[in-house]
Protein backbone atom coordinates (compact mmCIF):
# COMPACT_ATOMS: atom_id res chain seq x y z
CA UNK A 1 0.00 0.00 0.00
CA UNK A 2 2.97 2.35 0.88
CA UNK A 3 4.11 2.13 -2.32
CA UNK A 4 1.04 2.59 -4.27
CA UNK A 5 1.02 6.20 -2.28
CA UNK A 6 3.91 6.90 -2.59
CA UNK A 7 3.51 5.92 -6.52
CA UNK A 8 0.11 7.95 -6.58
CA UNK A 9 1.76 10.96 -4.91
CA UNK A 10 4.32 11.07 -6.96
CA UNK A 11 2.55 11.33 -10.22
CA UNK A 12 -0.10 13.99 -8.76
CA UNK A 13 2.78 16.38 -7.51
CA UNK A 14 3.78 16.10 -11.28
CA UNK A 15 0.49 17.12 -11.95
CA UNK A 16 0.35 19.63 -9.04
CA UNK A 17 3.76 21.88 -11.02
CA UNK A 18 2.05 21.68 -13.92
CA UNK A 19 -1.35 23.53 -12.74
CA UNK A 20 1.33 25.86 -10.46
CA UNK A 21 3.10 26.85 -13.55
CA UNK A 22 -0.07 27.34 -15.75
CA UNK A 23 -1.39 29.31 -12.80
CA UNK A 24 1.93 31.80 -12.86
CA UNK A 25 1.13 32.28 -17.02
CA UNK A 26 -2.13 33.18 -15.53
CA UNK A 27 -1.04 35.64 -13.11
CA UNK A 28 1.27 36.75 -15.76
CA UNK A 29 -1.32 37.32 -18.67
CA UNK A 30 -3.24 39.50 -15.85
CA UNK A 31 -0.36 41.81 -14.63
CA UNK A 32 2.73 41.83 -17.17
CA UNK A 33 1.91 40.15 -20.76
CA UNK A 34 1.55 42.44 -23.80
CA UNK A 35 -1.63 42.00 -25.90
CA UNK A 36 0.01 40.80 -28.98
CA UNK A 37 1.65 37.77 -26.82
CA UNK A 38 -2.04 36.28 -25.79
CA UNK A 39 -2.38 33.89 -28.75
CA UNK A 40 0.37 31.87 -28.00
CA UNK A 41 -0.02 32.03 -23.91
CA UNK A 42 -3.43 30.68 -24.67
CA UNK A 43 -2.01 27.80 -26.39
CA UNK A 44 0.68 27.47 -24.13
CA UNK A 45 -1.72 27.47 -21.24
CA UNK A 46 -4.12 24.49 -22.78
CA UNK A 47 -0.70 22.51 -23.28
CA UNK A 48 -0.21 22.67 -19.81
CA UNK A 49 -4.12 21.91 -19.15
CA UNK A 50 -4.13 18.69 -21.74
CA UNK A 51 -0.77 17.42 -19.90
CA UNK A 52 -2.09 18.09 -16.51
CA UNK A 53 -5.50 16.35 -18.07
CA UNK A 54 -3.25 12.90 -19.00
CA UNK A 55 -2.17 13.00 -15.94
CA UNK A 56 -5.05 12.65 -13.78
CA UNK A 57 -7.40 10.18 -16.40
CA UNK A 58 -4.36 7.74 -17.05
CA UNK A 59 -5.14 4.48 -16.73
CA UNK A 60 -2.08 4.63 -14.42
CA UNK A 61 -3.32 6.80 -12.03
CA UNK A 62 -6.82 5.00 -11.99
CA UNK A 63 -5.27 1.48 -11.09
CA UNK A 64 -3.51 3.59 -8.20
CA UNK A 65 -6.34 4.99 -6.73
CA UNK A 66 -8.41 1.43 -7.30
CA UNK A 67 -5.41 -0.47 -5.28
CA UNK A 68 -5.85 2.26 -2.28
CA UNK A 69 -9.56 3.20 -2.25
CA UNK A 70 -10.97 0.83 0.04
CA UNK A 71 -7.77 1.90 2.54
CA UNK A 72 -8.94 5.55 2.37
CA UNK A 73 -12.68 5.21 2.87
CA UNK A 74 -12.27 3.44 6.17
CA UNK A 75 -9.55 5.83 7.57
CA UNK A 76 -11.11 9.04 9.94
CA UNK A 77 -11.02 12.19 7.93
CA UNK A 78 -7.76 13.56 9.80
CA UNK A 79 -6.22 11.09 8.07
CA UNK A 80 -4.11 13.27 5.43
CA UNK A 81 -2.73 10.41 3.35
CA UNK A 82 -6.68 9.29 3.39
CA UNK A 83 -8.10 12.26 1.99
CA UNK A 84 -5.83 12.78 -0.50
CA UNK A 85 -6.75 9.47 -1.99
CA UNK A 86 -10.13 10.59 -1.78
CA UNK A 87 -9.95 14.26 -3.35
CA UNK A 88 -7.89 12.08 -6.39
CA UNK A 89 -10.52 10.14 -6.83
CA UNK A 90 -13.54 12.47 -6.71
CA UNK A 91 -10.96 14.70 -9.34
CA UNK A 92 -10.03 11.88 -11.75
CA UNK A 93 -13.98 10.84 -11.61
CA UNK A 94 -14.30 14.95 -12.80
CA UNK A 95 -11.63 15.30 -15.44
CA UNK A 96 -12.11 11.38 -16.62
CA UNK A 97 -15.66 12.55 -18.29
CA UNK A 98 -14.07 15.45 -20.02
CA UNK A 99 -11.94 14.65 -23.19
CA UNK A 100 -8.60 16.75 -23.23
CA UNK A 101 -9.62 18.11 -26.11
CA UNK A 102 -12.44 19.91 -25.08
CA UNK A 103 -10.36 21.39 -22.28
CA UNK A 104 -7.55 22.61 -24.40
CA UNK A 105 -10.18 24.11 -26.76
CA UNK A 106 -11.76 25.51 -23.64
CA UNK A 107 -8.69 26.82 -22.57
CA UNK A 108 -7.22 28.45 -26.08
CA UNK A 109 -11.03 30.25 -25.55
CA UNK A 110 -10.47 31.63 -22.05
CA UNK A 111 -7.02 32.94 -23.03
CA UNK A 112 -8.67 34.56 -26.36
CA UNK A 113 -11.61 36.44 -24.86
CA UNK A 114 -10.02 37.90 -21.77
CA UNK A 115 -7.61 40.09 -24.00
CA UNK A 116 -10.69 40.53 -26.23
CA UNK A 117 -12.53 42.07 -23.43
CA UNK A 118 -9.48 43.80 -22.20
CA UNK A 119 -9.32 45.50 -25.25
CA UNK A 120 -13.57 45.80 -26.04
CA UNK A 121 -14.98 47.02 -22.26
CA UNK A 122 -13.02 50.38 -22.31
CA UNK A 123 -14.66 50.78 -25.74
CA UNK A 124 -18.21 49.69 -24.57
CA UNK A 125 -17.84 47.52 -27.90
CA UNK A 126 -20.36 44.67 -27.10
CA UNK A 127 -20.50 43.42 -30.73
CA UNK A 128 -16.76 43.10 -30.76
CA UNK A 129 -17.05 40.62 -27.88
CA UNK A 130 -20.45 38.55 -28.71
CA UNK A 131 -19.15 36.00 -30.53
CA UNK A 132 -16.57 35.10 -28.45
CA UNK A 133 -19.02 35.27 -25.91
CA UNK A 134 -21.60 32.81 -27.44
CA UNK A 135 -18.50 30.18 -28.16
CA UNK A 136 -17.66 30.63 -24.21
CA UNK A 137 -21.23 29.74 -23.45
CA UNK A 138 -21.44 26.90 -26.33
CA UNK A 139 -18.54 25.55 -24.68
CA UNK A 140 -20.20 25.64 -21.09
CA UNK A 141 -23.18 23.60 -22.89
CA UNK A 142 -20.49 21.00 -24.03
CA UNK A 143 -18.75 21.09 -21.38
CA UNK A 144 -22.21 20.16 -19.38
CA UNK A 145 -23.09 17.27 -21.82
CA UNK A 146 -20.31 15.50 -20.74
CA UNK A 147 -22.44 14.91 -17.03
CA UNK A 148 -25.21 13.36 -18.75
CA UNK A 149 -27.81 12.93 -15.57
CA UNK A 150 -27.30 16.66 -13.87
CA UNK A 151 -30.72 18.03 -12.99
CA UNK A 152 -29.33 21.26 -14.53
CA UNK A 153 -26.17 21.70 -17.38
CA UNK A 154 -24.82 24.51 -14.34
CA UNK A 155 -24.46 21.63 -11.48
CA UNK A 156 -21.48 20.31 -14.11
CA UNK A 157 -19.60 23.63 -13.77
CA UNK A 158 -20.77 24.31 -9.76
CA UNK A 159 -19.32 20.76 -8.87
CA UNK A 160 -15.71 22.29 -9.30
CA UNK A 161 -16.00 25.69 -7.44
CA UNK A 162 -18.32 24.17 -4.71
CA UNK A 163 -18.25 20.43 -3.91
CA UNK A 164 -21.66 19.53 -2.67
CA UNK A 165 -23.67 22.81 -3.96
CA UNK A 166 -26.14 22.71 -7.09
CA UNK A 167 -28.51 25.10 -8.42
CA UNK A 168 -31.53 23.55 -7.38
CA UNK A 169 -29.83 24.09 -3.59
CA UNK A 170 -28.61 27.56 -4.63
CA UNK A 171 -31.80 28.97 -5.42
CA UNK A 172 -33.26 27.48 -2.83
CA UNK A 173 -30.45 29.69 -0.87
CA UNK A 174 -30.79 32.90 -2.55
CA UNK A 175 -34.80 32.49 -2.28
CA UNK A 176 -34.66 32.33 1.72
CA UNK A 177 -31.65 35.21 2.00
CA UNK A 178 -33.59 37.17 -0.82
CA UNK A 179 -36.84 37.39 1.24
CA UNK A 180 -35.51 38.70 4.47
CA UNK A 181 -32.93 40.60 2.45
CA UNK A 182 -35.05 42.96 -0.05
CA UNK A 183 -37.19 43.99 2.75
CA UNK A 184 -34.52 45.20 4.85
CA UNK A 185 -32.76 47.11 2.03
CA UNK A 186 -35.79 49.10 1.03
CA UNK A 187 -36.46 49.79 4.69
CA UNK A 188 -32.61 51.12 4.74
CA UNK A 189 -33.22 53.13 1.13
CA UNK A 190 -35.72 54.54 2.27
CA UNK A 191 -34.88 55.87 5.72
CA UNK A 192 -34.83 59.28 6.08
CA UNK A 193 -31.14 59.17 7.21
CA UNK A 194 -29.19 58.86 4.40
CA UNK A 195 -25.53 58.65 4.81
CA UNK A 196 -23.19 61.12 2.34
CA UNK A 197 -20.40 59.76 1.67
CA UNK A 198 -18.55 62.68 -0.16
CA UNK A 199 -16.23 62.89 2.50
CA UNK A 200 -14.29 59.71 0.25
CA UNK A 201 -14.23 61.57 -2.73
CA UNK A 202 -10.63 63.52 -3.41
CA UNK A 203 -7.37 62.97 -5.67
CA UNK A 204 -5.14 60.29 -3.88
CA UNK A 205 -1.97 59.35 -5.23
CA UNK A 206 -1.27 55.67 -6.24
CA UNK A 207 1.95 55.19 -4.81
CA UNK A 208 0.56 56.17 -1.23
CA UNK A 209 -2.39 54.61 -1.73
CA UNK A 210 -0.58 51.19 -2.45
CA UNK A 211 2.20 51.95 0.48
CA UNK A 212 -0.87 52.70 3.06
CA UNK A 213 -2.65 48.90 2.07
CA UNK A 214 0.83 47.27 2.18
CA UNK A 215 1.08 48.55 5.90
CA UNK A 216 -2.31 47.18 6.42
CA UNK A 217 -1.94 43.92 4.22
CA UNK A 218 1.01 43.17 6.57
CA UNK A 219 -0.41 44.14 10.37
CA UNK A 220 -3.13 42.02 9.24
CA UNK A 221 -0.80 38.81 8.91
CA UNK A 222 -0.05 38.79 4.44
CA UNK A 223 3.66 37.58 4.83
CA UNK A 224 5.42 39.42 2.11
CA UNK A 225 8.58 37.28 2.30
CA UNK A 226 5.83 34.68 0.79
CA UNK A 227 4.22 36.90 -1.62
CA UNK A 228 3.53 40.08 -3.48
CA UNK A 229 0.97 42.64 -4.37
CA UNK A 230 1.12 43.84 -7.95
CA UNK A 231 -1.50 45.74 -10.14
CA UNK A 232 -3.99 44.22 -12.61
CA UNK A 233 -7.42 45.02 -14.05
CA UNK A 234 -9.67 42.76 -11.63
CA UNK A 235 -8.04 42.58 -8.29
CA UNK A 236 -7.00 38.51 -7.40
CA UNK A 237 -4.84 36.62 -5.29
CA UNK A 238 -3.14 33.27 -6.88
CA UNK A 239 -1.20 30.44 -5.03
CA UNK A 240 1.76 29.61 -6.76
CA UNK A 241 3.25 27.12 -4.08
CA UNK A 242 3.44 26.96 0.24
CA UNK A 243 5.92 29.75 -0.36
CA UNK A 244 4.57 32.38 -2.99
CA UNK A 245 0.87 33.50 -2.41
CA UNK A 246 0.64 36.47 -4.25
CA UNK A 247 -2.66 39.58 -4.41
CA UNK A 248 -2.97 42.01 -6.94
CA UNK A 249 -5.04 45.14 -6.70
CA UNK A 250 -6.09 47.72 -8.47
CA UNK A 251 -6.11 52.18 -7.58
CA UNK A 252 -8.20 54.72 -8.95
CA UNK A 253 -6.59 58.41 -7.96
CA UNK A 254 -10.27 59.53 -7.24
CA UNK A 255 -11.33 56.85 -4.71
CA UNK A 256 -9.32 54.94 -2.69
CA UNK A 257 -11.76 52.84 -1.20
CA UNK A 258 -11.38 50.57 -4.21
CA UNK A 259 -7.77 49.84 -3.34
CA UNK A 260 -8.21 49.80 0.22
CA UNK A 261 -11.01 47.18 0.10
CA UNK A 262 -9.62 45.17 -3.06
CA UNK A 263 -6.49 44.76 -0.85
CA UNK A 264 -8.28 43.48 2.37
CA UNK A 265 -9.99 41.31 0.97
CA UNK A 266 -7.15 39.90 -1.52
CA UNK A 267 -5.37 39.34 1.62
CA UNK A 268 -8.21 37.29 3.43
CA UNK A 269 -8.10 35.15 0.73
CA UNK A 270 -4.23 34.82 0.81
CA UNK A 271 -4.55 34.50 4.32
CA UNK A 272 -6.36 31.19 3.77
CA UNK A 273 -3.45 29.86 1.37
CA UNK A 274 -0.78 31.14 3.82
CA UNK A 275 -2.40 29.30 6.72
CA UNK A 276 -2.45 25.72 4.62
CA UNK A 277 -0.93 22.88 6.72
CA UNK A 278 2.80 23.37 5.05
CA UNK A 279 3.07 19.47 5.21
CA UNK A 280 -0.06 19.56 2.38
CA UNK A 281 2.47 21.82 0.09
CA UNK A 282 2.52 20.59 -3.56
CA UNK A 283 -0.05 18.01 -2.72
CA UNK A 284 -3.98 17.97 -4.48
CA UNK A 285 -5.17 18.87 -0.71
CA UNK A 286 -3.16 21.63 -0.44
CA UNK A 287 -5.27 24.59 -1.43
CA UNK A 288 -8.88 25.94 -0.08
CA UNK A 289 -11.50 23.65 -0.27
CA UNK A 290 -14.41 25.69 -2.28
CA UNK A 291 -15.22 29.42 -3.85
CA UNK A 292 -17.49 29.35 -0.97
CA UNK A 293 -15.14 28.49 1.67
CA UNK A 294 -12.88 30.96 -0.06
CA UNK A 295 -14.48 33.67 -0.26
CA UNK A 296 -15.87 34.12 3.46
CA UNK A 297 -12.53 34.25 4.12
CA UNK A 298 -12.19 37.49 1.53
CA UNK A 299 -15.14 38.34 2.37
CA UNK A 300 -14.88 38.38 6.70
CA UNK A 301 -11.66 40.65 6.48
CA UNK A 302 -13.40 42.90 4.26
CA UNK A 303 -16.37 43.31 5.70
CA UNK A 304 -16.66 42.27 9.39
CA UNK A 305 -12.87 43.90 10.08
CA UNK A 306 -12.08 46.27 7.29
CA UNK A 307 -15.19 48.41 7.43
CA UNK A 308 -15.79 48.14 11.08
CA UNK A 309 -14.98 50.52 14.35
CA UNK A 310 -12.56 48.81 15.76
CA UNK A 311 -10.08 48.14 12.44
CA UNK A 312 -10.47 52.18 12.08
CA UNK A 313 -9.92 52.88 15.75
CA UNK A 314 -6.40 51.62 14.62
CA UNK A 315 -5.82 53.00 11.32
CA UNK A 316 -8.02 56.19 10.93
CA UNK A 317 -5.01 58.22 12.53
CA UNK A 318 -2.43 56.42 10.08
CA UNK A 319 -4.79 57.23 7.21
CA UNK A 320 -5.28 61.28 8.03
CA UNK A 321 -1.54 61.23 7.87
CA UNK A 322 -0.89 59.35 4.98
CA UNK A 323 -3.68 61.39 3.00
CA UNK A 324 -4.07 65.07 3.99
CA UNK A 325 -7.61 64.72 2.48
CA UNK A 326 -8.95 62.99 5.57
CA UNK A 327 -7.57 65.24 8.09
CA UNK A 328 -10.72 67.68 8.38
CA UNK A 329 -13.25 64.48 8.64
CA UNK A 330 -13.97 62.72 11.78
CA UNK A 331 -13.43 58.90 11.90
CA UNK A 332 -17.07 58.30 12.58
CA UNK A 333 -17.87 60.29 9.35
CA UNK A 334 -15.32 58.07 7.42
CA UNK A 335 -16.98 55.08 9.03
CA UNK A 336 -20.72 55.50 7.76
CA UNK A 337 -19.50 56.65 4.25
CA UNK A 338 -17.79 53.49 3.82
CA UNK A 339 -20.68 51.53 4.99
CA UNK A 340 -23.55 53.69 2.57
CA UNK A 341 -26.04 51.51 0.91
CA UNK A 342 -26.59 52.51 -2.55
CA UNK A 343 -27.98 50.42 -4.93
CA UNK A 344 -25.41 50.64 -7.98
CA UNK A 345 -24.34 49.34 -11.18
CA UNK A 346 -21.44 47.34 -10.61
CA UNK A 347 -20.98 44.07 -8.03
CA UNK A 348 -17.65 44.95 -7.10
CA UNK A 349 -18.56 48.02 -5.96
CA UNK A 350 -21.88 47.02 -4.26
CA UNK A 351 -22.29 47.89 -0.27
CA UNK A 352 -22.84 44.74 1.70
CA UNK A 353 -26.42 44.75 1.75
CA UNK A 354 -26.94 44.73 -2.46
CA UNK A 355 -23.90 42.68 -2.71
CA UNK A 356 -25.75 39.51 -3.13
CA UNK A 357 -28.89 40.70 -5.65
CA UNK A 358 -25.89 41.54 -8.12
CA UNK A 359 -24.83 37.81 -7.46
CA UNK A 360 -28.67 36.63 -7.82
CA UNK A 361 -28.84 38.27 -11.15
CA UNK A 362 -25.50 36.53 -12.63
CA UNK A 363 -26.76 33.73 -11.33
CA UNK A 364 -30.25 33.65 -13.13
CA UNK A 365 -28.99 34.96 -16.14
CA UNK A 366 -26.63 32.26 -16.39
CA UNK A 367 -28.87 29.35 -15.68
CA UNK A 368 -30.94 31.12 -18.88
CA UNK A 369 -27.82 31.16 -20.98
CA UNK A 370 -27.31 27.11 -20.58
CA UNK A 371 -30.84 26.22 -20.32
CA UNK A 372 -30.57 27.86 -24.07
CA UNK A 373 -33.23 30.34 -23.16
CA UNK A 374 -31.46 33.30 -23.28
CA UNK A 375 -29.34 34.12 -26.53
CA UNK A 376 -25.90 36.55 -25.91
CA UNK A 377 -27.53 38.76 -28.10
CA UNK A 378 -30.59 39.51 -25.59
CA UNK A 379 -28.24 39.68 -22.94
CA UNK A 380 -27.96 43.06 -22.34
CA UNK A 381 -31.49 43.74 -22.81
CA UNK A 382 -32.17 40.99 -20.12
CA UNK A 383 -29.32 42.27 -17.96
CA UNK A 384 -30.77 45.94 -17.94
CA UNK A 385 -34.24 44.77 -17.73
CA UNK A 386 -33.26 42.88 -13.77
CA UNK A 387 -30.93 45.69 -12.64
CA UNK A 388 -34.25 48.12 -13.24
CA UNK A 389 -36.64 45.41 -11.28
CA UNK A 390 -34.36 43.98 -8.61
CA UNK A 391 -32.01 47.29 -7.86
CA UNK A 392 -33.63 50.05 -9.43
CA UNK A 393 -30.96 51.84 -11.28
CA UNK A 394 -30.66 52.44 -15.14
CA UNK A 395 -28.04 50.72 -17.17
CA UNK A 396 -26.90 53.15 -19.97
CA UNK A 397 -24.15 51.44 -21.14
CA UNK A 398 -22.55 47.59 -21.85
CA UNK A 399 -19.62 48.17 -19.82
CA UNK A 400 -21.18 49.18 -17.07
CA UNK A 401 -23.75 46.39 -17.61
CA UNK A 402 -23.10 42.67 -18.60
CA UNK A 403 -19.40 43.32 -19.49
CA UNK A 404 -18.51 44.67 -16.05
CA UNK A 405 -17.43 41.10 -14.92
CA UNK A 406 -14.49 39.36 -15.64
CA UNK A 407 -16.11 35.77 -15.35
CA UNK A 408 -17.89 35.32 -18.43
CA UNK A 409 -15.15 36.89 -20.47
CA UNK A 410 -12.10 35.26 -19.05
CA UNK A 411 -13.58 31.25 -17.91
CA UNK A 412 -16.78 29.26 -18.11
CA UNK A 413 -19.62 31.02 -17.82
CA UNK A 414 -21.57 29.58 -14.90
CA UNK A 415 -20.24 27.79 -11.72
CA UNK A 416 -18.53 30.60 -9.83
CA UNK A 417 -21.32 33.36 -8.74
CA UNK A 418 -23.02 31.25 -5.85
CA UNK A 419 -19.70 31.39 -4.22
CA UNK A 420 -19.88 34.79 -3.69
CA UNK A 421 -22.67 34.92 -1.90
CA UNK A 422 -22.03 31.38 -0.07
CA UNK A 423 -19.07 33.21 1.06
CA UNK A 424 -20.30 36.11 2.71
CA UNK A 425 -23.24 33.98 4.42
CA UNK A 426 -20.44 32.05 5.70
CA UNK A 427 -18.20 34.96 7.00
CA UNK A 428 -20.76 35.76 9.73
CA UNK A 429 -21.14 32.32 10.79
CA UNK A 430 -17.31 31.66 10.74
CA UNK A 431 -16.44 35.07 12.54
CA UNK A 432 -18.78 34.50 15.36
CA UNK A 433 -17.79 30.93 15.99
CA UNK A 434 -14.31 33.24 16.22
CA UNK A 435 -15.42 36.04 17.91
CA UNK A 436 -17.56 33.61 20.87
CA UNK A 437 -13.63 32.17 21.55
CA UNK A 438 -12.29 35.34 21.89
CA UNK A 439 -13.76 37.90 23.72
CA UNK A 440 -11.63 40.61 23.36
CA UNK A 441 -12.13 40.94 19.48
CA UNK A 442 -12.84 44.63 19.36
CA UNK A 443 -10.23 45.54 21.76
CA UNK A 444 -7.67 43.45 20.06
CA UNK A 445 -8.65 44.95 16.90
CA UNK A 446 -8.36 48.62 17.95
CA UNK A 447 -4.49 47.58 19.34
CA UNK A 448 -4.07 47.29 16.21
CA UNK A 449 -3.91 43.17 16.44
CA UNK A 450 -5.30 40.91 14.61
CA UNK A 451 -3.54 37.94 15.16
CA UNK A 452 -6.26 36.32 17.40
CA UNK A 453 -8.47 35.93 14.65
CA UNK A 454 -5.87 35.27 12.32
CA UNK A 455 -4.78 32.09 14.56
CA UNK A 456 -8.06 30.97 15.01
CA UNK A 457 -8.63 30.92 11.46
CA UNK A 458 -5.31 29.07 11.03
CA UNK A 459 -6.31 26.39 13.45
CA UNK A 460 -10.22 26.02 12.33
CA UNK A 461 -10.14 26.20 9.20
CA UNK A 462 -7.02 27.13 7.27
CA UNK A 463 -5.02 24.27 8.13
CA UNK A 464 -7.00 21.70 7.03
CA UNK A 465 -6.61 22.56 3.36
CA UNK A 466 -9.16 20.66 1.26
CA UNK A 467 -8.40 17.67 3.10
CA UNK A 468 -11.83 18.20 4.54
CA UNK A 469 -15.32 18.40 2.27
CA UNK A 470 -16.59 22.17 2.99
CA UNK A 471 -19.44 20.62 4.70
CA UNK A 472 -17.83 19.11 6.99
CA UNK A 473 -15.26 22.22 7.74
CA UNK A 474 -18.21 24.40 8.40
CA UNK A 475 -19.49 21.29 10.94
CA UNK A 476 -16.22 21.17 12.79
CA UNK A 477 -15.48 24.91 12.52
CA UNK A 478 -19.14 26.44 13.64
CA UNK A 479 -20.78 23.23 15.14
CA UNK A 480 -23.71 23.95 12.93
CA UNK A 481 -24.33 23.52 8.97
CA UNK A 482 -24.65 26.71 7.02
CA UNK A 483 -27.23 29.01 7.55
CA UNK A 484 -28.44 32.34 6.59
CA UNK A 485 -29.77 33.45 10.62
CA UNK A 486 -25.75 34.98 11.57
CA UNK A 487 -25.50 36.45 8.80
CA UNK A 488 -29.06 38.36 8.36
CA UNK A 489 -28.67 39.33 11.92
CA UNK A 490 -25.05 40.82 11.86
CA UNK A 491 -26.80 42.84 8.92
CA UNK A 492 -30.21 43.50 10.21
CA UNK A 493 -27.72 44.86 13.40
CA UNK A 494 -25.64 47.28 11.25
CA UNK A 495 -27.37 48.74 9.22
CA UNK A 496 -30.45 49.37 11.37
CA UNK A 497 -27.88 51.46 13.57
CA UNK A 498 -26.16 52.70 10.54
CA UNK A 499 -29.42 54.29 9.08
CA UNK A 500 -31.77 54.44 12.78
CA UNK A 501 -34.27 52.13 11.40
ZN1 LIG B 1 -12.81 37.04 -3.63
Amino acid sequence: MTEALNALKSRLATMTDINLASSILNWDQATMLPDAGAEQRGRQMATLAKLSHEILTSKETGELIKTLESWADKESPDNMDAAFVREARRQRNLEAKVPSTLKSEMNEHYSRIYTAWTVARPKNDFLAIRPLLEKSVELSRRFADCFPGMDHPMDSLIQYADQGVTVKSTLALFSELRHELVPLVKKVTSSKHQIDAKCLEGDFEEKAQLEFCKVIAARLGYDFARGRMDLSPHPFMTRLSGGDIRITTRARREDLTDCLFSVIHEVGHALYEMGISPELDGNIVGGGVSSGVHESQSRLWENRVGRGKPFWDFFYPLMQKTFSHFEKVPQDQFLRAINKVSPGLIRVDADELTYNLHVMIRFDLECQMLEGKLAIKDLPEAWNARYASDLGVKVTDFKNGCMQDVHWYGGAVGGSFQGYTIGNILSAQFFDAAAAEIPTIDKEFTNGDFSKLKVWLNQNLHHYGASLDPDSLILRATKTSMSIKPYMTYLTGKYSDLYCL
